[in-house]
């Protein structure tokens, strides 16, 4: 049941759209204290004011995950306005329109740093906060089908390897974290396609998606759900989630 978690608070990075907007969306509505972080922080006022009359609260902060001091500034405001952050689910993430033999470093870099740096940094920071305040918390890492086996399709071709090192530091955290005896988990998801902006930067990705079966957000929304529905004894370590005919 997700009763103890209400009123607690979680940091959804890239709440903006997409999948990690419905996440926000949904744990606002089980009655969380939601802090929505990404570049385009006005689409996330704009979906605190629809939630307005829901049981908890979307905060909206500017944060760019690929630039460690804005990270380290959303965790200063919450301790400042929320107390201990309870839950970080670590969304934000891109595809880029390259590839490996004549790509663009720029492009390369963006995406290492997005769905791999940003997470580390976001998620040691939320251990600190976990452990300073003793908490037992719980962090999702939105991974990708990509994140186990590279598709068939070519796309952004360093991305499945951002993924797969989400797979590895998702494992190296759980080792982690039972070694030093902490009770906090650490679950992975990782869903086949799904409908959202993604693809706009990844011509061959939006190709791919138009002619394949894909899931929806809120089934990937269910998934983060059930995870941290669990009871203390349970973790949840991954989820892979495909449409029932894949691509
Ligand atoms: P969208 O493009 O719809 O949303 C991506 C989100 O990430 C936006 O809110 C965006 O906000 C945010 N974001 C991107 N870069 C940054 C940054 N530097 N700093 C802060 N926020 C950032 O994609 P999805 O909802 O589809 O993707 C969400 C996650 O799900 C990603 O990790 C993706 O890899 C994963 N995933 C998606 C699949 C799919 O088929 N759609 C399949 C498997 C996994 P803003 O631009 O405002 O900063």
């Amino acid at each position: 049941s997700m009763k103890r978690w209400v009123g607690k608070t979680a940091i959804v990075t890239g709440a903006s759209v997409g999948i990690g907007a419905a996440i926000a969306e949904r744990l606002v509505i089980e009655g969380l204290q939601v802090v929505g972080i990404a570049r385009r922080v006005h689409l996330i006022q704009d979906l605190s004011r629809r939630l307005a009359n829901e049981k908890g609260k979307l905060h909206a902060l500017r944060c760019d995950v690929t630039i460690e001091d804005n990270i380290l500034k959303v965790f200063e405001w919450c301790r400042e306005h929320l107390g201990p952050v309870h839950i970080l689910i670590n969304n934000a993430g891109i595809v880029e329109n390259t590839n490996l033999i004549d790509g663009d470093t720029r492009k390369w870099r963006n995406v290492i740093d997005t769905n791999v740096f940003g997470l580390c940094v976001g998620t040691r920071e939320a251990v600190r906060e976990m452990v300073r305040h003793r908490v037992d918390g719980h962090i999702v890492h939105m991974n990708s089908v990509g994140g186990h086996r590279v598709p068939y399709f070519t796309f952004s071709n360093v991305y499945p390897g951002t993924k797969h090192a989400v797979t590895a530091l998702a494992t190296t955290l759980k080792k982690e974290l039972s070694a030093n005896k902490l009770d906090i988990k650490i679950t992975s998801i990782s869903p086949g396609i799904v409908k959202t902006e993604i693809g706009k930067s990844c011509y061959n990705f939006e190709k791919q998606v138009s002619v394949s079966p894909s899931l929806t957000v809120e089934d990937v929304v269910d998934a983060v759900i059930y995870a941290l529905s669990t009871g203390p004894n349970v973790l949840v370590e991954e989820i892979i989630l495909q449409p029932l005919h894949e691509p």
